[in-house]
């Protein structure tokens, strides 16, 4: 069935930059069988698509002149267990971090680190979310979605999927062509805590947590996050705005004589990945405001829109960081959200 068309949508609500856009075309889609209808309306042929989760990873430079879909296929499922997992399923459109509540609280840990990412179950294979030591990619066992090109729903493997660093397939070569509707989890049955990242260690520390259990790391992580990252509900952002920028060995030896303070983290394979922040903090650019956009205060990752900002102003301050950066480290760094 044909899902509703809105026409001049207003996308403000739906991008946690809050910027005031508009969609020609919305609609919210449940299933295969509403955006097969879609793929054969009349109204919407040869237009640009985009596929929306919470709006969390995105920065709208202008009015979408296309067709936005808003993915709200809903549940969970415990499929059960084999092998060494348990298995779950879940409708892309449920909320990430209730998600991660939820199977907590059903004994099924496994997700705590990435507590507390904005967003959709359905975007987090997308550009493989991953925080304090862990990756989506290590919990992913396989989803369904929905082809454009073929008109079909298909299965993907992790390997299809082909993730890496805040990166997959979905960000290259099939960028708008496959809207995912279900996500299934391979959670350990032999769970052990992922606690070796250093802030995760400090504040479980801080806490005088020794052994800590799933909802000892969910908290802390949580209480990291509340203290570091801006509230998109009280000043508009995407969350860390560039990679971490990997370097080679020799790359990374050259940058240290010059800037001692540097701070890397040594890769498998001998190459490093810098952190971006401090990179931004050095180039002096930490609490900088441009117009009605700024770089957060407490962590130069983010960029923020002090209210009102458009879309080309955001890209503007992202495009002068990336110019100062490269001016004084050589190194260009890559934004994270998806620029539309
Ligand atoms: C405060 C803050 C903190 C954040 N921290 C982290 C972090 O620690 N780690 C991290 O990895 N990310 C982080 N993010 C980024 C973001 O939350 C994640 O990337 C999240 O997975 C985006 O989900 P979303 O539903 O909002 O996606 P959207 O922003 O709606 O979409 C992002 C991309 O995915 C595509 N997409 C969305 N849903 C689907 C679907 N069902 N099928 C096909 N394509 C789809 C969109 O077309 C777009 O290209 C943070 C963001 C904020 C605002």
């Amino acid at each position: 069935m044909l899902p509703t068309l809105h026409e001049q949508f207003p996308l403000r609500g739906f991008n946690t930059f809050a910027v005031d856009v508009r969609a020609r075309w919305f609609c919210r889609v449940h299933g295969a069988d509403e955006l097969a209808a879609l793929a054969g309306d009349p109204r919407l042929d040869g237009l640009p698509r985009l596929v929306l989760g919470g709006g969390s990873n995105l920065l709208l430079t202008g009015d979408f002149d296309g067709l936005v879909i808003k993915v709200e296929s809903a549940g969970l499922r415990d499929l059960g267990a084999s092998g060494d997992a348990f298995h779950v399923e879940v409708g892309a459109g449920e909320n990430w971090h209730a998600t991660v509540e939820r199977l907590l609280a059903m004994d099924r840990p496994g997700l705590e680190n990435l507590a507390l990412i904005p967003g959709d179950c359905g975007a987090a294979p997308i550009q493989n979310i991953g925080a304090y030591g862990l990756e989506l990619a290590e919990r992913f066992e396989s989803l369904l979605a929905w082809d454009f090109e073929t008109r079909q729903a298909v299965c993907m493997s992790a390997s299809e999927c082909d993730f890496g660093y805040r990166d997959s397939v979905f960000r290259h070569a099939l960028a708008d062509r496959r809207v995912i509707l279900v996500v299934t989890l391979a959670l350990p049955r032999q769970w052990q805590p992922v606690a070796g990242y250093a802030d995760v260690a400090h504040e479980l520390k801080a806490r005088s947590v020794a052994q800590p259990t799933a909802r000892d790391i969910f908290d802390a992580v949580v209480a990291i996050r509340r203290r570091k990252l801006p509230d998109p509900a009280v000043i508009g952002n995407a969350g860390s705005f560039f990679k971490n920028p990997i370097v080679s060995r020799d790359q990374h030896r050259a940058l240290i004589a010059h800037h001692p303070s540097l701070v890397g983290y040594p890769l498998p394979g001998g190459r490093v990945k810098l952190a971006a922040a401090w990179l931004i903090d050095a180039a002096g650019l930490r609490g900088a405001t441009r117009g009605r956009a700024g770089v957060y205060e407490k962590q130069a990752l983010v960029l923020v829109n002090r209210g009102g900002a458009t879309g080309a102003e955001i890209l503007a301050l992202a495009r002068e960081v990336q110019e100062k950066v490269a001016e004084k480290f050589g190194i260009w760094l890559e934004p994270e959200p998806v620029i539309v």
